[in-house]
């Protein structure tokens, strides 16, 4: 079938929370033709799969996630933008030209710019290599909310969920009101909050998926060397969120190896001329609130770049030390802008920030708060003014 070519000013790839709050903003603005593209058959994103309170911000901050993408998606349509259901970008046609596939068949779609706002996913069963047979029963998060959500279908009856960070407990509650008996949660960390009436085992890992057909059972092993089966007939892997980077793979745009989304600047800007990445496509799991609030912020930079103004050669890269695990934005163009969200491998709770280039010190402080593996930390971006944009990298470390 041939491709039907068109042009748009602005094509966001991902109708979530970030590339809807990009695109009302954007056609508020008078971008000129604005096309969200999204492949599922509704737009909205994530939310509209998570039935609990607790989307957007006061006065409302406890609207339930289909309703808050309901707003999202009538917002960018109030404003101009065009909201495409159903429409999966699959791969480049040139640096800024997307090829898609959808209800009106195949197209090429040219723009003056392209955002990925493609969202989020766990890391399947099958990446985190574990190992034993491949029954039916084992899911992720996302498709336990997509079951029960969006195709009513049932899930188990004795539930093992391995994760105990929030969405681990969103977990419980779906499995829960899906009338399944959850029978344990398993965390490597030594350390958890448990759900009240359910065994939370700590420092214990999965060794194996038992059963042929459908899932019988779930060897556990404590750090200490004991072990045991855990009978049950559905597991459900939560955490460990990698950026959906396929699309940005494909295209060459290169990737940040921390947050393995595309590397940006403070701007958005990856480092593809006409390219801008936003929300949990940059860096995993974040809230709602805050995958819109980027893509709000990404207006700006992508009106900037409509207008002309020149794509900066990207500055020094940022790069975290352990226990830290990554930061975004990831390369320091410009002055100072938005704070940057820093995430550790470990639980910590008011640690001392530093930043350094080559050695000197650029900025060093207490934060308030507390960092965690499910938990962000927003620092300061005062000391960017400070950076030698010919120096090496800038290096965020604790202590
Ligand atoms: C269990 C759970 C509970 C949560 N609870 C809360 C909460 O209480 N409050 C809160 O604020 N946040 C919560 N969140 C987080 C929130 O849902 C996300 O942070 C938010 O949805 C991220 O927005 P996004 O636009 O970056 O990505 P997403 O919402 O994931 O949207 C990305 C969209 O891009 C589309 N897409 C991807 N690739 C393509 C492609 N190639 N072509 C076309 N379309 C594509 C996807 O289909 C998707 O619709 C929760 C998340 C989970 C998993």
């Amino acid at each position: 079938m041939n491709r039907t070519e068109r042009t748009v000013d602005v094509l966001v790839v991902g109708a979530g929370p970030a590339g809807l709050a990009l695109a009302a903003r954007l056609a508020q603005a008078g971008a000129g033709r604005v096309e969200v593209l999204e492949r599922e058959d509704e737009a909205g994103g994530m939310p509209r799969h998570l039935h609990h309170g607790g989307f957007g911000r006061p006065p409302r901050p406890w609207t339930r996630g289909p309703e808050y993408a309901r707003r999202a998606a009538q917002a960018a349509l109030a404003a101009g933008a065009a909201v495409r259901t159903g429409v999966s970008a699959t791969g480049w046609a040139g640096p800024l030209a997307l090829e898609t596939t959808g209800p009106a068949g195949p197209e090429r779609i040219t723009a003056r710019a392209v955002v990925l706002a493609t969202g989020a996913r766990e890391r399947p069963r099958s990446a985190r290599l574990v190992p034993g047979s491949r029954p039916q029963g084992v899911l992720t998060t996302g498709e336990l909310l997509q079951s029960v959500h969006r195709f009513g279908l049932p899930v188990g009856r004795r539930a093992v969920v391995v994760g105990a960070e929030p969405v681990a407990r969103h977990a419980v509650g779906t499995l829960r009101r899906a009338g399944t008996d959850v029978v344990a949660m398993v965390t490597e960390h030594p350390r958890a909050a448990a759900v009240p009436g359910v065994p939370l085992l700590t420092a214990t890992t999965v060794g194996e998926l038992r059963g042929r057909g459908r899932l019988t059972g779930v060897l556990v092993r404590h750090r200490d060397g004991r072990s045991g089966l855990l009978a049950c007939d559905t597991v459900v892997f939560t955490g460990d969120w990698i950026p959906d980077h396929e699309l940005a793979r494909r295209g060459g745009v290169p990737l940040d190896p921390g947050t393995r989304g595309p590397g940006v600047d403070a701007s958005f800007r990856t480092a593809q001329p006409g390219v801008f990445a936003v929300g949990n496509a940059l860096h995993g799991i974040e809230s709602a609130a805050t995958a819109a609030a980027e893509g709000a912020a990404a207006a700006a930079p992508v009106l900037a770049h409509l207008a002309g103004a020149p794509w900066p050669e990207p500055g020094p890269p940022l790069e975290v030390r352990a226990p830290l695990v990554w930061v975004t934005p990831n390369r320091v163009t410009g002055t100072a802008g938005r704070p940057l969200l820093l995430r550790s491998g470990e639980a910590l709770t008011a640690p001392v920030v530093t930043v350094r280039q080559d050695g000197r010190l650029l900025w060093r402080r207490r934060a308030v708060g507390r960092l965690s593996p499910s938990r962000s930390l927003r620092v300061p971006s005062v000391w960017t003014t400070r950076v030698d944009p010919a120096g090496g990298p800038v290096v965020l470390a604790i202590g």
